[in-house]
């Protein structure tokens, strides 16, 4: 047998009762091919990447064949879409394998776009190659950001036919996290009256991934506050780093904390807080400023799902309150602070902030390359040689007083910092990163592949598997984005 047939799964949710899934087996695709896998996460269960190699490895994650020990499901689940109640949705195009044994835990695998489920209301149960390249690149991105992740281990496609606005075809992406309940899983039951369930979903997450909640003096609230707190830590890495879920939907919100369903996602380029990454959301529900307060909304949710479990409502408005603000609040001034090299906390940093984010707005700047640049300029410098060694920032100025008072403002701040220049600078190119998968290099990779190239999946992904990095024959992905980046747009449809 070989190292990916002796992956040893134990399936903890398929303990569960029969009603939180039903049990099938994926349809699998036609004359499968592997196009990519992620080296960190092979690692991540154990596996070293002469595993791809085995020729049988596309029709196990293409879904032709089971991997030993796996037990495939699809799982139920509800959520509100778009602020609207939408009832009952579930696993229409994912099927969860189990979860294999890791010193870390155990690491769910799922297949995703391995055909229809009972929850696929009438839709195909497959995902495009468009969208699974992005989701697959994403995944990896993000975790290499330091940003809570589910992860992304291959990606496989097949030459099937997938009608969408156009005929596309089929692929799979093999994600991985520690479970992927989400808000809606509660949202479920609670909507149903079926509290016996809803206490069993809960029991099952606190005792397999939060065991420690056991202890507390009342263990549902403690969980509902632990959500709310690893949730405002996820958002405050999404508004620190410039990232856009696209659809934040109650069925897309991780109970563990995780960015979690890839779609119509961005990065913010030239800087707009009220930018709307998702062709399809006319509203603007999911602007990239509205984030932190759909989060804190979609707790809300939660909240009310777990009412029978936790409590009354202004208890658990408290609750969810006294967990989401501060830790939101708290973990984006870390964040933003250290973007910008202050390693002290200074009662200015407010203002610094707003300054900096009226800055980038004002006057557009790609939010990426701003952080950026910034973090290699000097700490002091001489007047008369300050346009020359401004320039990688300044360039991207159009109103260069306006940028001048504000470099002014940061080197004012920065004096009362007690770092070494060199040890600034190094801390902010390690946490401000040079690449991020902005949507031009995602369509770069899947025009190419369309055309049966996979070379720049690879390459792509290469380049951001160390973001922080700059590293030779990534250069055009450290610029602005090329003007054709303008025409692509990206909706709901994947
Ligand atoms: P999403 O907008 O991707 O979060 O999906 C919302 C719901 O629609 C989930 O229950 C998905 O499983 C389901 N869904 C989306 N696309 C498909 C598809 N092509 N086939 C079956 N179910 C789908
Ligand atoms: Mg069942
Ligand atoms: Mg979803």
């Amino acid at each position: 047998t070989s190292a990916l047939e002796r992956l040893s799964f134990d399936n903890s949710f398929a303990r569960l009762p029969g009603d939180f899934y039903t049990r099938l087996a994926p349809e699998g695709l036609p004359a499968p091919r592997l196009l990519a896998f992620s080296p960190e996460a092979t690692a991540l269960i154990g596996l070293s990447p002469e595993c791809w190699a085995q020729p049988e490895a596309a029709d196990y994650f293409a879904g032709n064949s089971l991997l030993p020990g796996s037990e495939p499901l699809a799982a139920v689940y509800s959520g509100h879409q778009f602020g609207v109640w939408a009832g009952q949705l579930g696993d229409g195009r994912a099927h969860l394998l189990g979860a294999v044994q890791t010193p870390d835990g155990p690491i769910e695998l799922q297949l995703k776009g391995a055909g229809q489920t009972p929850y696929s209301r009438r839709a195909d149960g497959r995902a495009v190659l468009r969208s699974s390249i992005r989701e697959f690149l994403c995944s990896e991105a993000m975790a290499a950001l330091g940003i809570p992740t589910t992860r992304a281990l291959c990606l496989v496609a097949s030459p099937l036919p997938v009608r969408r606005e156009t005929m596309e075809t089929a692929a799979i992406v093999t994600r991985m996290a520690p479970s992927f309940v989400r808000f809606g899983s509660f949202e479920h039951w609670a909507s149903r009256d079926r509290n016996e369930e809803l206490k069993t979903l809960a029991d099952y997450v606190i005792d397999h991934f939060r065991p420690a909640l056991r202890d507390e003096p009342e263990p549902y609230a403690a969980l509902l506050a632990d959500v709310a707190r690893n949730t405002a830590i996820m958002i405050a890495h999404w508004q620190a780093i410039g990232f856009m879920h696209g659809v934040m939907n109650t069925d897309n919100m991780s109970i563990l904390g995780l960015t979690l369903d890839y779609g119509p996602f961005g990065f913010m380029e030239a800087f707009d807080a009220t930018h709307i990454c998702n062709h399809s959301d006319e509203q603007g529900r999911y602007a990239f400023h509205r984030q932190p307060a759909i989060a804190h909304w979609n707790l809300y949710a939660l909240g009310g799902a777990l009412a029978s479990l936790v409590g009354e409502h202004d208890k658990i408005r408290d609750l969810i309150d006294g967990a989401y603000i501060p830790t939101y609040e708290q973990k984006f001034m870390q964040l933003a602070c250290a973007k910008l090299g202050l390693a002290m906390a200074h009662e200015s940093d407010e203002d610094l902030l707003r300054a900096t984010y009226s800055l980038l707005q004002d006057q557009r700047i790609d939010h990426t390359i701003f952080f950026r640049a910034l973090s290699g300029l000097p700490a002091q410098v001489d007047e008369a040689d300050r346009s020359r060694i401004d320039a990688p920032l300044r360039d991207h100025f159009v109103d260069r007083e306006q940028g001048d008072a504000w470099l002014a403002q940061w080197r004012a701040r920065l004096t009362l910092e007690s770092r070494s220049d060199a040890e600034r600078q190094q801390a902010m190119l390690a946490t401000n990163p040079a690449y991020v998968l902005r949507n031009w290099m995602a369509e770069g990779a899947i025009v190419k592949a369309r055309q049966g190239d996979y070379s720049e999946i690879a390459r792509v992904l290469d380049c951001l598997r160390q973001p922080f990095t700059t590293r030779e024959g990534f250069e055009d992905f450290a610029k602005l984005p090329p003007d054709w980046a303008n025409g692509i747009e990206v909706s709901c449809s994947s």
